[in-house]
């Protein structure tokens, strides 16, 4: 649909749509890259200081507390972190304070669909570059597009298919100059960050959530870390009192009990490695080894089989036209069942 009001730009973009309209208490949710646990003493945590909040006042406007306890956490000062609604909102602000009409932004596909949406929304122009045919980073290509360009957005590991790139790999892109967004949305589960790379580099945003690992997507907080400069910056067009009270006290609750993503993160890497070798056994999958809470796997009835698993209340994420489909890692039981059904739908195809 469109309205006489729309900006041009509208008639090139579609309403983001990775959720599919089934619900149920009984649908197992291998679609979204969520963590299939709950953090309970992060939720009695927030019991106990609901009554003692002060909800009819704004939050301090520079979310300064909660800047502070992220910085320790991850060994930076709080002039270095900038926090979101979601890495989402992280996403839109960097395209608000850094992309212009026209601007070149190089992106490697597939990735997470949001960089280009965002890179249209402020008029930029995204170069599309496709990853090489095993999915490893397009890194010579990507350099020699960046020198045409701004901004590359690189997603490590990235989303679809759990490739990390190496430090190296980064350090190739970075040496050009461009701005380089690193997108570490699943980095916990492949236990490496470029963090450290901001020590040599000023020309690099980490983004960050508590969204994957922490299992907290229901809450939407993200956050970036960069150069002063580059967070001065994005402080200019952020909106004002963009997180909520609760989820600030949240993600401050999180990294407190973060044992509970550390063990987390023990749990899915164990069942992807369940996951990974049952995939592996099966005739007509082919699964890519992945760094991430999720595996990419290559199949010749991508649709057959999303459909199918549906009827059996397993919702995993289809791409339109592709011939993969990409799983989260659930439970070790979510896991067991999606592979049985899997099995019982490739026999029948
Ligand atoms: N980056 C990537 C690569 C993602 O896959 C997602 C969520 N699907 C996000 C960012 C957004 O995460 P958040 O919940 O922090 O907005």
């Amino acid at each position: 649909m469109k309205s006489k009001f729309d900006r041009d730009i509208l008639s090139n973009l579609e309403s983001y749509s990775s959720e599919v309209s089934v619900s149920g208490e009984d649908l197992i949710r291998l679609h979204a890259n969520e963590l299939p646990w709950k953090n309970e003493a992060v939720i009695l945590a927030l019991k106990e200081s609901l009554p003692s909040m002060h909800i009819n006042r704004y939050p301090e406007v520079t979310n300064s507390e909660i800047r502070q306890k992220i910085a320790n956490y991850i060994g930076f000062e709080t002039k270095n972190v900038l926090i979101g609604n979601g890495s989402d909102e992280i996403i839109d602000t960097i395209g608000k304070a850094f992309i212009s009409p026209l601007d070149k932004v190089v992106i490697p596909y597939p990735t997470f669909s949001l960089y280009s949406t965002i890179t249209k929304i402020y008029s930029g122009l995204p170069i599309m570059i496709p990853l090489n045919k095993d999915y490893a980073p397009p890194i010579k290509k990507i350099i020699s597009e960046a020198k045409n360009a701004k901004i590359a957005i690189i997603c490590s590991p990235n989303n679809p298919t759990g490739i990390a790139y190496t430090d190296e790999e980064l350090k190739s892109i970075l040496d050009t100059g461009i701005l380089v967004i690193l997108d570490e949305a699943y980095a916990e589960f492949n236990g490496h960050s470029g963090l450290e790379l901001l020590n040599d580099y000023n020309n690099l945003i980490v983004m960050k959530t508590f969204s994957k690992a922490f299992g907290l997507a229901g809450f939407r907080t993200g956050y970036c870390v960069s150069s002063e400069i580059l967070i001065d910056s994005m402080s200019k067009v952020m909106l004002p009192y963009n997180l909520n009270l609760v989820s600030m006290k949240i993600a401050e609750y999180a990294i407190q009990h973060k044992d509970f993503m550390i063990n987390s993160v023990k749990k899915i890497k164990e069942n992807r490695k369940y996951l990974f070798g049952a995939l592996k056994e099966l005739d007509g999958v082919n699964p890519i080894q992945s760094s991430a809470n999720f595996i990419l796997f290559e199949t010749e009835n991508p649709k057959v089989i999303y459909e199918e698993l549906l009827k059996r209340k397993i919702l995993i994420r289809y791409f339109e036209g592709k011939n993969y489909l990409r799983v989260t890692v659930g439970t070790y039981e979510e896991c067991v069942k999606f592979i049985s059904s899997l099995k019982e739908i490739l026999n029948a195809c």
